[in-house]
């Protein structure tokens, strides 16, 4: 029989994000959307409460939870591990508030990146580091083979040149996985991620962005002039496979993108139940068991809204859970990416509607999710390149046939 519960195991997990984004985040969520690039101080306390999960061997209580452990072949059981927890936590602390998760400090979706593909000594070297992530350029998005950013071998230390934009968290972190190219005449399988500590000579933050939403989270230009890295911090192999092409640093986004559709869950559950309150108070009720159209138009519509939950919600437990059972999940990754983004989108909009004029104020937080939302449906890869990769999977086409 189908189970589509969440593990058990995972519960005392998801009731501490839940007490803490209850407590901790949604007491602060409007005061730093209003303070845009004040640094939210109270996550320190919270951020040492995350460390002492993962040092207790909880797992799964933050970014770097996403690891897919050593698999001895000998197991054929069903493994509910790091992603899937992360991802249950990260919708928790994400109905808290989005903005702020971005801010934690040591959970960044640089931390994602070396978690996926660092080895056991980079994991041990950069262990309780904040890292960003930095892929996009000024000329280069969605295309991310398009890199112009260069690394080039002098000896024993990497020098980086080339410039990156809306980098999240990338004045607060400590480090940065930047994405840059080794040879840029050998294309996409050239471009490897490096680690850069905040401080190293030639690495500076050129400006902070002001934004639509996810204001409390800091969004930076960075640039790199003759940045000079130990040649350890390449993280993979220094070796350029054409035949694998992008595999090393793409691998990163097999973890990634559930994450950000969690988010993306975590923001629309926090929509629907602020949204079912009000239409409550209203004197508007939804009936499970009775069909939409014979109700009030706005529960037939927030039972719309709802069935896109949780098909968004199914997705994205479904790729976390393929992570944990080393299955290729590329197709289901971006199948919960696209989505949760455009539900997110829809459902924040659509609960803004419904709640009336009072959704469209600043005393309640409809609005302020509303911007937040549209960010989860662009970064970590877009809706139309969610669609581009689940269009090539499904017709086995490789991306230079199918753009
Ligand atoms: C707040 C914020 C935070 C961010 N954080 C980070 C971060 O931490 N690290 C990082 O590296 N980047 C980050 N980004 C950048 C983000 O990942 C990019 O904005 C995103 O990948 C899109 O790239 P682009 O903006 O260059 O748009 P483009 O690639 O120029 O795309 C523009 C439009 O065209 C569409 N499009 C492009 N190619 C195709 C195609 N082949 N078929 C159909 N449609 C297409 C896109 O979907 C989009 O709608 C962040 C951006 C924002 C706004």
């Amino acid at each position: 029989m189908i189970n589509l519960e969440p593990p058990k195991k995972a519960g005392a997990l998801v009731n501490q994000a839940y007490q803490a984004a209850a407590e901790v985040f949604r007491p602060i969520s409007r005061k730093y959307d209003r303070a845009e690039h004040a640094y939210p101080s109270e996550l320190d306390m919270f951020a040492a409460l995350l460390d002492g999960l993962n040092g207790s061997g909880e797992g799964g209580a933050g970014a770097s939870g996403v690891r897919r452990g050593d698999d001895d072949g000998k197991s054929n059981g069903n493994r509910n591990g790091g992603n899937l927890s992360t991802v249950l936590g990260t919708i928790e602390m994400c109905w808290g508030d989005v903005a702020l998760l971005l801010s934690m400090p040591r959970q960044g979706l640089g931390n994602a990146a070396i978690a996926s593909v660092a080895n056991d000594e980079q994991l041990e070297r950069f262990a309780g580091l904040w890292a960003a992530m930095a892929i996009t350029e000024p000329g280069c998005g969605s295309d991310s083979a398009a890199i112009t950013a260069t690394a080039e071998l002098d000896g024993d230390e990497y020098v980086l040149n080339g410039e990156k934009i809306f980098v999240t968290a990338g004045q607060r972190a400590d480090a940065v996985v930047v994405w840059a190219s080794l040879d840029r005449s050998k294309g996409r399988a050239a471009i490897k991620s490096f680690v850069v500590e905040k401080g190293t000579p030639g690495f500076e933050v050129v400006r902070l962005e002001h934004k639509l939403g996810i204001r409390a989270s800091d969004t930076a230009v960075l640039r790199f002039e003759n940045c000079r890295v130990p040649k350890e911090n390449l993280l993979g192999t220094p070796e350029i496979d054409t035949k694998k092409g992008f595999a090393g640093v793409m691998q990163t986004f097999d973890n990634t993108r559930p994450l950000v559709a969690a988010m993306a869950i975590g923001v629309a559950r926090a929509a629907l139940e602020e949204t079912a309150r009000i239409l409550a108070e209203a004197g508007v009720t939804v009936d499970y068991d009775k069909p939409a159209n014979s109700q009030h138009a706005a529960a037939a519509a927030y039972l719309q809204l709802e069935a896109d939950y949780e098909a968004a919600y199914l997705l994205t437990l479904e790729s976390a859970w393929m992570a944990d059972n080393r299955k290729p999940n590329s197709l289901h990754a971006s199948m919960a990416k696209a989505k949760a983004g455009r539900s997110v989108v829809d459902i924040t909009l659509r609960c803004v509607e419904l709640a009336g004029t009072l959704g469209y104020t600043e005393d309640l937080l409809l609005e302020k999710w509303s911007r937040d939302a549209k960010i989860l449906d662009i970064f970590e890869g877009t809706q139309q390149i969610q669609q581009l990769i689940v269009a090539r999977k499904l017709l086995g086409k490789a991306s230079a046939e199918l753009k």
